[in-house]
């Protein structure tokens, strides 16, 4: 890609950006694209049907959402996420669609240069994050609308860079220039590297009044920790499997392939696998009908596919008398270690060992935000700075209402990494970022 951004990271630059988000995934991407100008208003013949929304939209007619005060206006709304600024967006954008209505959006959106920001997306692949892993063969729990941008005509290109890695960022706040001056802003090095086309690399080193971490987290899968998990037929990720039945090392008569969590994941793992014929051992450390299993939360009607394989789960268990040939479930089970002969090695829920032969092992148990390039890998920016950073347990911690860490001025996180773990509410996110950096910088004197 040769743009005006990419030639600005070759001269590594030290004249600060005012923004530079890691990670071009659906979180900044979406930040991207508020950030170049395009700003959300309510049309003027919309009806929203929340009726203390509709009141509140109606007090300030022809100001944009971005200028308005969030806080305010997501006072009271309820839904499936923690994140007031994201139910808010979700209802402008989507107005009763959990209520199986299709309303129209209430938002109008205008294309207005002289509010965008300059800014830059640095990313690892292509733009598109956690999407390029997602496999043709998977179920996507989300509706296509749900995660949509306004059609516009979106020319954001220029903004992005791939091919990016960010390996270290630093901050600290220059000298006040005189006695009684405001104390200045903090400054941020973004330094990484920079991989081109012909595969050759170069460092970079950049500076930013403000830096967004949008690297979600799906580059670092989680280990179970066990002996032998670095054996070469232990995979983490499902590409594995679909590689391996391709070559045919995996067929409808090998030893089973053992899969490992009970996430969506790992059902799409069993899916693919039923999808050949391929036998599956599916082993879990809960109970089927544990509370907190993801399938327990899911409309059944919604998600046919994944309530199929909860039945599995539940029905074809190795407790029950007669488990189906193709497919068995071990809940409660514990994994104690692989051997290199292809054995995996169980303790079962009464505490008994038990040995099963395997061709191919998937453990899929979710997977750890990765912000090994900040001081102390992060840590100290968690809700719980004791305990490792998870996008669903301990998140970053953010202000609601801008998403800027509490921690350190200047820096924001977004996306799973501030526990908005759906595309549908990534968005909201992206508002919150938005509408305090355009208070920010359009505050700053000239
Ligand atoms: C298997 C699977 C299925 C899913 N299904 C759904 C679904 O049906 N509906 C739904 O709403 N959500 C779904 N999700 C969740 C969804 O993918 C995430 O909510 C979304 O991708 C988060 O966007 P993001 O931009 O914050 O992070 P990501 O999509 O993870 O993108 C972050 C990007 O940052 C890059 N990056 C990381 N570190 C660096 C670095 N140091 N330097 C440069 N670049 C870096 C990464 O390579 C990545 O491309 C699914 C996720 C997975 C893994």
């Amino acid at each position: 890609m040769s743009s005006p951004r990419k030639e600005h990271l070759g001269a590594s630059s030290s004249e600060p950006l005012a923004v530079i988000v890691i990670g071009n995934g659906p979180s900044g991407i979406c930040l991207s694209y508020l950030l170049s100008g395009y700003t959300p208003y309510v049309r003027p013949d919309a009806v929203h049907p929340h009726p203390l929304l509709q009141r509140k939209l109606t007090e300030a007619p022809g100001v944009s959402i971005l200028d308005q005060d969030l806080d305010y206006l997501s006072e009271g709304l309820e839904g499936r996420c923690q994140s007031p600024v994201a139910l808010l967006f979700d209802a402008l954008l989507r107005p009763d669609t959990d209520f199986g209505g299709d309303l129209q959006s209430v938002l109008t959106w205008k294309q207005q240069q002289e509010r965008a920001i300059p800014h830059m997306v640095l990313g690892r692949n292509l733009p598109g994050g956690a999407w390029h892993s997602i496999e043709g063969s998977m179920v996507t729990l989300s509706q296509g609308e749900w995660m949509g941008l306004p059609d516009l005509q979106k020319g954001l290109g220029h903004n992005f860079v791939s091919g990016a890695v960010v390996t270290a960022v630093a901050w600290g706040t220059p000298e006040p220039r005189g006695s009684g001056a405001q104390a200045p802003s903090p400054l941020f090095q973004v330094t990484g590297v920079l991989t081109a086309k012909d595969q050759s690399q170069q460092p970079f080193s950049l500076w930013a009044r403000n830096v967004v971490l949008a690297t979600g987290t799906f580059d670092s899968p989680a280990r179970l920790g066990v002996p032998g998990e670095a054996l070469p037929f232990v995979h983490h990720e499902l590409s594995a499997l679909e590689a391996a039945t391709q070559v045919g090392v995996v067929t409808p008569a090998s030893d089973p392939v053992l899969i490992v969590g009970a996430g969506l994941s790992a059902a799409d793992a069993v899916l693919y696998a039923r999808h050949y014929n391929i036998p599956v051992i599916h082993a879990f450390r809960r109970p089927v009908d544990d509370p907190g299993l993801v399938f327990n939360q899911l409309p059944k009607m919604l998600y046919p596919e994944y309530h199929k394989v909860h039945q599995m789960m539940r029905e074809q268990s190795i407790l029950s008398p007669s488990p189906y040939e193709g497919y068995r479930s071990l809940p409660g089970h514990r994994l104690l270690l692989f051997k290199d002969d292809r054995q995996a090695v169980f303790r079962d829920p009464e505490g008994v060992e038990k040995v099963f032969g395997v061709s191919l092992v998937l453990v899929l148990i979710g997977s750890h935000p990765d912000l090994s390039f900040l001081p102390g890998a992060g840590a100290d920016l968690a809700v719980d700075p004791n305990q490792p950073l998870s996008a669903k347990r301990n998140p970053v911690d953010v202000d609601p209402f801008t998403y800027q860490t509490t921690r350190q001025e200047g820096l924001y996180a977004m996306g799973p990494l501030a526990g908005d773990n759906f595309v549908r509410f990534v968005q909201g996110g992206a508002l919150a970022v938005a509408s305090s950096l355009l208070r920010k910088e359009t505050r700053k004197p000239p």
